[in-house]
């Protein structure tokens, strides 16, 4: 599991996150929900080892992450625009990770199979990727963030550069993807539907601090 202990992240004077805790259980989904500005996306930076905290603990199953630079922790990258390789092909996007790690190619071809037909681009596999819609480019970079079997999966606003109806259905094959996965991740949204279709637990951010956190029908009940 995940877990954030304390984590303060400044850039020169400004605190941008400020002595956040939080946890993500195995198989778990987490939302960090909040206005523009307030931190989400540099707390998930700090998870991820892009960002270097001023003070507090990633951890890990226990080990603190704080040497372990990013292409070491073993977590899967998702970020707004999916920055697909444009001169490859689907499956040459969605097998990258796997090349990288010297998987052989046939384990490499069946793999990517299954990811395609996962994320619902069955026979995609030689298409261009400038020539997919957005949404389908996002399920690209869903699925090549999925292949190496990512133990956390760290979404920043992955749906955010689509527009509305595409978002709402994609936010639900995203939910059913992560859920059919047994993925873990961690999710960042300033979308509040967004943060109740795909999340088991939302926590709310305001001024670099975590406000509140819960499962979604608890954080939204209005007083
Ligand atoms: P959110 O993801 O919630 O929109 P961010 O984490 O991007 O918020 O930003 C939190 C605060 O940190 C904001 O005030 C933002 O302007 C500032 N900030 C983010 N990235 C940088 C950076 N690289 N350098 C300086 N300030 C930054
Ligand atoms: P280098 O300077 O060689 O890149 P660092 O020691 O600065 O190595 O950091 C290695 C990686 O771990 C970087 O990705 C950094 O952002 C991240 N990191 C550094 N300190 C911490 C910490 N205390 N907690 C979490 N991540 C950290």
């Amino acid at each position: 599991m995940l877990r954030v202990e304390e984590i303060t992240v400044r850039y020169g004077a400004l605190t941008a996150v400020s002595d956040v805790d939080i946890e993500v259980a195995d198989g778990e989904v987490v939302a960090l929900l909040g206005p523009s500005g307030c931190g989400k996306s540099t707390l998930l930076r700090a998870v991820a080892g892009l960002e270097r905290p001023a003070a507090g603990v990633v951890r890990w199953d226990g080990v603190d992450l704080g040497r372990t630079p990013v292409h070491r922790r073993g977590f899967g990258l998702v970020f707004q625009d999916g920055q697909l390789f444009p001169h490859r092909d689907v499956a040459g996007n969605v097998a990258f990770g796997l090349r990288m790690r010297g998987v052989a190619k046939g384990e490499r071809v069946a793999r990517v199979g299954e990811l395609l037909e996962m994320v619902g681009l069955a026979g995609y596999g030689a298409r261009r990727v400038t020539e997919l819609s957005g949404g389908e480019q996002q399920r690209v970079a869903l699925a090549r963030a999925l292949a190496p079997r990512p133990r956390l999966l760290l979404l920043d606003e992955p749906l955010s550069a689509l527009d509305r109806a595409l978002r709402e259905n994609l936010a639900l094959d995203l939910s059913r993807v992560l859920r059919s996965a047994g993925t873990t991740a961690l999710l960042v949204t300033h979308d509040h539907d967004e943060a109740f279709t795909l999340a088991d637990r939302v926590a709310v951010m305001r001024g670099g601090r975590i406000s509140q956190v819960g499962r979604p029908d608890e954080v939204w009940r209005r007083p």
